[in-house]
C-alpha cells in the first residue's frame, strides 16, 4: 500500500517523539521509509530553525539532516519572501524563528519600523513584548502567525502553544492576516516543494486529525493517522475527519500495517 508514495511528510511530536523520547521503532521506521522515497518532517514548532530541529532530534538519537526538516518558522520566512521580497520584521517568538527570517534575507528591526510582526510560540512572553507588538501594529505593521496550536506537549504535560501568543495580539484587536503552519495549505505546499513531490505522490503521517490530516487533505494528499499521539480512532467519527489510513504507530506503518478507518 506504500508503493504509490515517493515522499513521506511526517509530523514530529506524537509520531517520532513523545515526552522528549524517541517513540520505540521510529528510527528503524525512518530508515525503511527512506528506502521508499523522500522523508520530510513537517512541524509547527516555531521555536527552532530547521537546523536546530535536526540537531535536537539527533541529540535524542534520530539521525535527521536539516534538509529533511520543515518548520513553521521556515515556512513563515519563505511565505514572506516569495510574496513580498525581503521585509523589515519584528519577531514575537524565539531564536529559531528569528534565525530563519534572517537566513531568508529579512531584516529584524524595531516594532515601529516593521512591515510585519511575525509571531510564534514564545516561552519568554511578557507584557512589555505585547506592548512592543502593539506599537508596531498601531504603526501599520501587518501580522503573520507561524501557527496557532493551542497547546504544546512537554514531559510535564501540556503547555501554552503559539495560539496563546497569537490570541494575545488578537485580544488587542489584531487578528493575524495569515497563519502559515498546519493546517494551512502553505505549510504543506512548502514541505512538498522541498521534498520534490506532488500532493498525489506524498503521504502525510500525523497524530492530530485537525491539523496534520485536515490540512493535508485540503491540498489533495493521502493521509495516515498514527495512534501514538493525540488523536485516537474514536475521534475520527467525532470530528468527521477521515484519514486514508490508520496505523498503530510509525513502525507499523513502515511495515505496511495500515488499514482503512
Ligand atoms: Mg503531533
Amino acid at each position: 500500500m506504500l508503493e504509490k508514495y515517493t515522499a513521506f511528510l511526517l509530523d514530529v511530536d506524537g509520531v517520532l517523539v513523545r515526552d522528549n523520547l524517541v517513540i520505540p521503532g521510529a528510527g528503524e521506521a525512518l530508515e525503511a521509509l527512506r528506502r521508499r522515497g523522500r522523508i520530510m518532517l513537517l512541524t509547527n514548532n516555531s521555536t527552532r530553525s530547521r537546523s536546530m530541529t535536526a540537531d535536537h532530534l539527533r541529540s535524542l538519537g534520530l539521525p535527521i539532516s536539516p534538509e529533511e526538516v520543515m518548520t513553521s518558522s521556515h515556512v513563515a520566512a519563505r511565505y514572506l519572501l516569495e510574496r513580498y521580497g525581503p521585509c523589515r520584521v519584528w519577531v514575537l517568538g524565539e531564536a529559531g524563528l528569528a534565525e530563519e527570517l534572517i537566513q531568508a534575507g529579512h531584516r529584524l528591526v524595531n516594532p515601529e519600523e516593521a512591515e510585519w510582526i511575525v509571531a510564534g510560540m514564545d516561552r519568554d512572553l511578557t507584557y512589555r513584548k505585547l506592548a512592543q507588538a502593539l506599537r508596531g501594529l498601531l504603526n501599520g505593521a501587518r501580522f503573520l502567525a507561524t501557527n496557532r496550536d493551542a497547546t504544546f506537549p512537554t514531559p510535564d504535560g501540556l503547555m501554552p502553544g503559539a495560539g496563546a501568543v497569537v490570541g494575545a495580539l488578537e485580544g488587542m484587536g489584531f487578528p493575524p492576516e495569515k497563519v502559515v503552519g498546519k493546517p494551512s495549505a502553505v505549510a504543506f505546499h512548502v514541505a512538498l516543494e522541498a521534498a520534490g513531490a506532488s500532493p498525489r505522490q506524498a503521504l502525510m503521517v500525523g497524530d492530530r486529525l485537525e491539523t496534520d490530516v485536515l490540512g493535508a487533505q485540503r491540498v489533495g494528499m493521502d493521509t495516515a493517522l498514527v495512534l501514538s499521539g493525540v488523536s485516537q480512532e474514536e475521534d475520527i467519527g467525532r470530528l468527521g475527519i477521515r484519514p486514508t489510513w490508520v496505523a498503530r504507530d510509525l513502525e507499523a506503518l513502515s511495515r505496511g500495517e495500515l488499514r482503512s478507518p
